[in-house]
Formats: structure tokens, C-alpha cells, sequence
């Protein structure tokens, strides 16, 4: 504050001088013209370097990153207001700093006088914060700018997970190839009917492998969003959804049925609406024993279309049910497996529902049968 209130006493000096000047000068009027665009000028000054002060103010205090200035005795000279979320009050000086993590990264870039970077895992419910420490200037002064990394560290364990996951998945297929590929050279050709039990094997592992990196494939591309350009009518989706898996209804014993009211058509991507649908019915398929029956209905309510899908099948234990929509989540491996399931089904179902703006939903009980539901907006989220 001081250089600017500075600056305006210096103006108004300098004013006073320039009025001083032109008064003794005989065409008063159009010095005086002149004066007063000089002190405009200076006022405008003025008024940019207090503007720019008070910009840098706001802008630290809106920053989501704690910001703290030790002058070179260590006491603290400037704290922003997002500073106490992360590491409490704020402390008098560097020695006071916590956790001490924070208070090493300051000492150490004091004493080294270069930038020094630490990670923490503090506080309950825990949080990891990452602090940087460095020397501004050449008088000791140090700038420690805090950041809370939780969300970041946890995404990236999800993305670990997930590649970790993924080259599995893609391992089991891969190194099954291998091993009937090995075994037809070593001389298993020779006798046509096992050579054609290998040669099913083969099939059937390829098979699994395109349907892993498909879906691989569809998640990525909607995790980006859907491109909702089409009008889509469900009601006729469904229905085309459900007779193209009449027939493999049909081999598995397993009746099927479709019940649609007329809906308003909603905006979105048919492409990913038609994933969505036949994830689901397909699921209802697989997990459904013989003698079962799945139904799929759709209806609108009241700003909503609604899917129902239901089946009579296996059911899934409570304990679950909230996992079933993760990547690669299986209740039961081995039949996700033998069914020809991926494990991604369900997770590329919730991203489409949510691209569109709606919810997905789902009823279970082991033994009886589950329910699933999506419910569509049929005008479209306000982006
Ligand atoms: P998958 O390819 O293994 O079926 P999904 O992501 O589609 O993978 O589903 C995840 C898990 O949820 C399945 O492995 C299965 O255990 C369970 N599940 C999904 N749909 C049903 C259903 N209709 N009935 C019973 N269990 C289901």
C-alpha cells in the first residue's frame, strides 16, 4: 500500500507543479486542458498499480493451494486462506510448521537454497498433501506452497489397478494360445480329432481377446463422454436388442419378452444406448439358469424414459451389489468366465447411463432373480 499511496501524493505534488506552471503562462485555458489530462494520467496510474494489488490479494486468496511466506528469521510474514484447511492454524514461524514433513521441506530448502518437494499422508479421515519449499530471493526468504494430492493419488491407484487388471485378463487368453499352439507343433496335428478340440481352444481364446480389447476399447472412448447427436427411440431399441438375442435365449431354455409403451425419443448416442441396452439383457441371459425367464420392459415416467430389465436368475449377494459396476468386478469368475463375460459389461452400462445424464439402478436377491433399471432424462442435462 505504501508505493501506492506514495504515487498519489507524488501526482498530486506533480499536479499541483504542472497547475503552478500554466498559471503563469498567458494562454491559461489550454494549459489548463493539459494539466488535467496529466493528472488523469497519474490517477490512472494510481488506480492500476492498487487495481493490480488488490487482483494479487484475490488471487491468493482463491487459490485451492495453501500459500506461506517465512521471512529469513523463519517468522511467518504472509498466509493465504486456504493454508489452515490443510495444515491447520497458522503457525508463528517455520519451527511451528506441521506436519513436521512440511517444516523439514522448509528448513531443508533454507539451508540447501534450492526448491525442496515433499509428501505427506496426514489427518483422519487421511489426506496426502504436497508441499514445495523455495528460496525467493537472495535474503532467506521461503515460499511454501501446500496442495492436497488425495484425489490425484487415488485416481492413480485406480489406473495402476486397472492396467494391472487389464494385462491379466489379456495374459490368461494369450498364454492359453501359446500353450495349444505349442501342443498342435509338437505333433497333436497328427490325430484330426484332437487337432480340431485344440483348433476350438483356439477359437475360443481369440474370441475371448477380442472381446476384452472391444470393450477395453468402448470404455475408453466413453469414459471421453457419448456424442449424444442421434434421436433415439428406446422403446424400438429394445425390441430390436431383444430379438437379436431371441435364438441364444431360445438354446439356453430361457424365455424372453419385451413389453415397450410409446416413449418420447430421447438425444443421445444410439451406438452407446444400444451397449448399454444389450450389456444388460445379455447379463440377464447369462445369468439365468435354464427354465428362467428374463422380461424387459420400457416406459416413460413422467420426465424419464425407464428400462427395466429383469430376470429370474442367479441373484447377486448383497455385499455386492455395490461393487458390480467397478472394472473387472466378477461375483462369480468362474461363470463370468465360462459365459464368455468380460467383466466390463456393467461398467461400460453405467457410463453411458451417465453420459446421458440418468442413473442406474439395481434389485437383486440371490437365488430369485434381479432387477435392473436405468432411468433416462428425456430432455437433455444441462451441460
Ligand atoms: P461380466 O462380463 O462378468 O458379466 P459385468 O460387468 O457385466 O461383467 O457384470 C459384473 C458382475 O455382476 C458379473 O460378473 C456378475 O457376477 C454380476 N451380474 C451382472 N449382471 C447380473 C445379473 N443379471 N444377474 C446376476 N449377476 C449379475
Amino acid at each position: 500500500m505504501v508505493p501506492v499511496a506514495l504515487g498519489i501524493v507524488l501526482a498530486l505534488v506533480a499536479c499541483v507543479a504542472i497547475g503552478l506552471a500554466i498559471r503563469a503562462r498567458s494562454d491559461v485555458d489550454q494549459h489548463r486542458a493539459a494539466a488535467d489530462q496529466a493528472v488523469a494520467a497519474l490517477e490512472q496510474q494510481s488506480r492500476s498499480s492498487a487495481d493490480a494489488q488488490a487482483v494479487q490479494t484475490l488471487v491468493l486468496a482463491s487459490m485451492e493451494e495453501g500459500v506461506l511466506l517465512f521471512g529469513p528469521d523463519g517468522a511467518v510474514v504472509f498466509a493465504n486462506d486456504s493454508l489452515s484447511k490443510h495444515v491447520g492454524d497458522v503457525p508463528a514461524s517455520a519451527d511451528l510448521l506441521l506436519p513436521n514433513a512440511l517444516r523439514d521441506a522448509v528448513r531443508r530448502a533454507s539451508s540447501i537454497g534450492s526448491t525442496t518437494i515433499a509428501e505427506v499422508e496426514t489427518g483422519a479421515p487421511t489426506r496426502w498433501l504436497r508441499a514445495t519449499a523455495q528460496p525467493v530471493g537472495s535474503e532467506g526468504t521461503i515460499l511454501l506452497v501446500v496442495r492436497d494430492v488425495t484425489e490425484t493419488r487415488r485416481l492413480d491407484a485406480i489406473r495402476r489397478d486397472f492396467v494391472a487388471n487389464a494385462s491379466h485378463e489379456l495374459k490368461t487368453p494369450v498364454a492359453s494360445i501359446l500353450a495349444v499352439a505349442e501342443t498342435l507343433g509338437d505333433g497333436a496335428l497328427s490325430d484330426p480329432a484332437v487337432a480340431t478340440r485344440f483348433i476350438e481352444q483356439l477359437e475360443r481364446d481369440a474370441d475371448r481377446l477380442g472381446r476384452i480389447v472391444a470393450d477395453l476399447l468402448d470404455l475408453s472412448r466413453l469414459e471421453t463422454g457419448s456424442e449424444r447427436i442421434d434421436r433415439v427411440a428406446i422403446d424400438a431399441m429394445a425390441e430390436e436388442e431383444v430379438a437379436r438375442r431371441t435364438e441364444q435365449a431360445r438354446k439356453a431354455g430361457i424365455s424372453i419378452a419385451v413389453h415397450v409403451d410409446g416413449v418420447p425419443a430421447i438425444r443421445g448416442s444410439s451406438r452407446d444406448l444400444g451397449l448399454m441396452l444389450g450389456n444388460l439383457i445379455d447379463n440377464a441371459i447369462r445369468y439365468t439358469q435354464a427354465g428362467g425367464s428374463v422380461k424387459v420392459e420400457v416406459r416413460a415416467d413422467r420426465e424419464t424414459v425407464v428400462v427395466r430389465v429383469s430376470d429370474t436368475g442367479v441373484g447377486i449377494p448383497q455385499r455386492d451389489v455395490p461393487r458390480i459396476f467397478e472394472r473387472f468386478y466378477r461375483v462369480d469368475q468362474a461363470r463370468s468366465r465360462e459365459t464368455g463375460g468380460t467383466g466390463l459389461g456393467l461398467s461400460i452400462v453405467r457410463h453411458v447411463t451417465e453420459n446421458h445424464g440418468g442413473e442406474v439402478t439395481v434389485e437383486s436377491e440371490l437365488g430369485q432373480g434381479t432387477v435392473f433399471e436405468v432411468r433416462l432424462p428425456t430432455a437433455p442435462a444441462a451441460p
